[in-house]
């Protein structure tokens, strides 16, 4: 059978990127979202083991000593990860997978999955859009959106690693790209 692949999807916070991989995934089931593990906090309305595997940092720690992380990084203080096993059995099965995850995962996925993975930028129209996305979105406090404002900055800075940029200003136009690069891009 031949192997899935998987669909890297970066931007900063706050730039749209679960809206449109959430879009994506409603009109094509045969691809699949990974769960990543994280130690922040849960926010209202998510669920544990449907937005992330909520656990302790020290249960974190003992995931990445067991090597059952393909990638894992320290985000505005909270470790963010892919769980391994999940990701390697659905390759297997010929089923692409779509990661949403931070900048120095992505290279980190890049590096180990080579050409088996696409790298996907999710680029705001302006950075005042981006805030008022974070501030309208009501999940995050003061400080924790100037984290992730000065975190986006230095990851617009290495967009050009990506190999597609869609810049989400018409939520339905980036999410038709999106459909664009995976289905003529990737398979
Ligand atoms: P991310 O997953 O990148 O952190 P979200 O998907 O949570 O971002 O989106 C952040 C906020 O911006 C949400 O409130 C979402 O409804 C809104 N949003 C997403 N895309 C657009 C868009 N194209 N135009 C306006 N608002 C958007
Ligand atoms: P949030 O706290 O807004 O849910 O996520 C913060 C950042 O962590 C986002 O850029 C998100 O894409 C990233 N992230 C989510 N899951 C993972 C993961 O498994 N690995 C890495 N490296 N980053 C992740």
């Amino acid at each position: 059978m031949k192997e899935g692949k998987l669909i890297v999807v970066s931007g900063p916070s706050g730039v749209g990127k679960d809206t449109i991989v959430n879009k994506y995934l409603e009109k094509h089931s045969e691809d699949e979202l990974s769960i990543s593990m994280t130690s922040r906090p849960i926010r209202d309305g998510e669920v544990n083991g449907v937005n992330y595997y909520f656990k302790t940092k020290e249960e974190f720690e003992e995931a990445i000593k067991n090597n059952e992380m393909l990638e894992f990084a320290l985000y505005n203080g909270n470790y963010y990860g892919t769980p391994k096993a999940e990701v390697e059995e659905r390759i297997k099965n010929g089923i692409n997978v779509i990661l949403v995850i931070e900048v120095v995962g992505a290279m980190n996925v890049k590096n180990i999955m080579g050409d088996k993975c696409t790298l996907i930028f999710i680029m705001p129209p302006s950075m005042e859009v981006l805030k008022n996305r974070l501030m309208n979105r009501g999940t995050d406090s003061k400080e924790s959106i100037e984290g992730r404002l000065d975190i986006a900055k230095k990851e617009i800075g290495i967009s050009d690693k990506y190999d597609f940029i869609i810049i989400n200003d018409n939520l339905e136009k980036a999410v038709r790209d999106l459909e664009n690069v995976i289905k003529n891009n990737i398979n």
